[in-house]
């Protein structure tokens, strides 16, 4: 099926065509690990799920990197000053540098499993990858691309790179009219930015690694050139973040990059719109109420609801989020848990293969066209009500949407079942046990008479794969 996603690079619709046929790889930017992730964070996470989902579902066979940044994140990344955002977790929480780190890759990664997300295929950490990003700025050192700024760090001169700015549409001096005026001014130009900086004179970072230049550690960009081009290779397919990296991080990502590769690098550039706060501004960690999985979880919600709360909308769309919006995507999530659970029943019966075809078909192609996740929640909505489809057809229609959004629509129907297995009195669930094991041993008699009491009592057995359900009858 043809494959349709938005290039930031050409500022096209495009037809996504691999660089070997049947394979795709993918770097994603992934968290830095000073605090817990917000949920725009795993907003941009969740659309990375979708897009690796959407190729498998086309028979691709995956390679994701996703990294998570411990070390060189400064907290003011555009003009390389501040702090070190991990040393500053680590000053927070009087914690070291490395437990902030696993802390905090911890929580991220429950989140993550919470939310479904198939784990990528490497996860390197920036601190393993050290001696390559040395490399990385050796090889542009000898290309001519940097400059030293005394107690400071190595710097790169972006006046050098004629394409700098490219993924934006910027010039180099496009760029500059727009930088911060209180740039360091000891860089030749506003937008150059550190691939080295030295560790301060009178102090000892946690973190910092000999190198040709001095004691210190990596700029943030340079471990993500670094790592993709070791996992990938030169030339891969797609490299994604949320929006507010384009400009920066992955200009800078392509200066560092295409003087060594020599030719393009990436072939697709995503970029994901920002999830919002309720006062429509970009969410952050700082600001307000921290809102992330913590929250979701202690407020009752399934991580599911947040997950369709992201389908529902398209990756290139900003998205607000409120507790409001999330009660009516939950009673949305809920309603269709409950129509699968009383799909449940149909479980193993033979299905119209025909009709399941179109309606896969017809997912494949809403996700193929640009991740339209928003449609596929449509497709799902009107099949499920259909009078024209068997329950099984529907039933193995929702067990593909699990897999083509992960939104565990079989798992929560059968926890639905359990729960209200549980609230049918224990004699009834008795009955019914005795009644399992009558089948078990092919003694249908026995089987018969003890549904028929139950019956009588006014409960209802349905059978599935997984065993049974009891419902009190209308
Ligand atoms: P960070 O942990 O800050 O390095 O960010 C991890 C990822 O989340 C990056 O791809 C960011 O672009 C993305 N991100 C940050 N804030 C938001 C937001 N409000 N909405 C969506 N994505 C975001
Ligand atoms: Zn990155």
């Amino acid at each position: 099926m043809t494959i349709k996603l938005y290039n930031t690079l050409t500022r096209r619709l495009e037809e996504f065509i691999p660089l070997q046929p049947g394979k795709v790889g993918f770097y994603s930017c992934g968290p830095t690990v000073y605090h817990y992730t917000h949920l725009g964070n795993l907003r941009t996470f969740l659309h990375n799920d979708f897009l690796k989902r959407m190729f498998l579902a086309n028979n691709y066979e995956v390679r994701h990197v996703m990294n998570i940044t411990d070390v060189g994140h400064l907290t003011n990344d555009e003009d390389d000053s501040g702090e070190d955002k991990m040393e500053k977790g680590a000053a927070r929480e009087n914690k070291s540098v490395w437990d902030i780190a696993k802390f905090y890759k911890d929580e991220f990664l429950r989140d993550f499993n919470d939310l479904n997300m198939i784990a990528p295929t490497v996860m390197p950490h920036a601190t393993d990858y050290i001696t390559e990003q040395i490399e990385l700025v050796q090889k542009l050192e000898e290309l001519g691309f940097t400059y030293e700024i005394p107690g400071d760090g190595i710097y790169y001169d972006t006046a050098k790179f004629a394409a700098y700015g490219a993924l934006t549409g910027g010039t180099l001096s496009g760029n500059r009219a727009g930088a911060r005026v209180d740039f360091n001014d000891a860089k030749r130009n506003p937008t150059d930015f550190a691939l080295w900086k030295y560790s301060p004179k009178d102090a000892k970072r946690q973190m910092e690694w000999d190198s040709p230049w001095g004691v210190g550690f990596p700029g943030w960009h340079a471990e993500c050139s670094a790592m993709s081009m070791k996992l990938l290779g030169n030339h891969f397919d797609i490299h994604t973040g949320g929006e507010d990296l384009s400009r920066v991080h992955h200009a800078n990502e392509i200066a560092q990059s295409e003087p060594i590769t020599g030719a393009p690098w990436v072939n697709t550039w995503l970029h994901y719109s920002f999830l919002l706060d309720k006062s429509g501004e970009k969410m952050a960690k700082s600001k307000g109420e921290f809102l992330g999985m913590d929250a979701v979880r202690t407020r009752g919600y399934d991580p599911m609801v947040y997950r369709y709360f992201v389908a529902m909308g398209h990756y290139q769309s900003q998205l607000a989020f409120s507790w409001e919006t999330m009660d009516a995507t939950a009673k949305s999530y809920t309603n269709l848990v409950r129509r699968v659970a009383d799909l449940m029943g149909a479980e193993g019966q033979a299905i119209n293969q025909e009709i399941y075809n179109k309606w896969h078909d017809d997912m494949v192609a809403a996700m193929s066209d640009n991740l339209k996740t928003a449609s596929v929640l449509v497709l799902l909505q009107e099949f499920i009500k259909s009078n024209d489809i068997d329950n099984a057809t529907k039933l193995a229609l929702v067990r593909f949407i699990d897999e083509l959004l992960g939104l565990q629509f079989i798992d929560r129907a059968k926890k639905l079942i359990a729960l209200e297995r549980e609230s049918a009195p224990s004699e009834i669930v008795e009955l019914a046990e005795q009644r399992l094991a009558a089948k078990a041993n092919k003694d249908w008699a026995t089987a018969d008479s003890l549904r028929a009491e139950i019956d009588a009592a006014g409960w209802t057995v349905l059978d599935g794969k997984d065993g049974y359900k009891i419902v009190k009858k209308a």
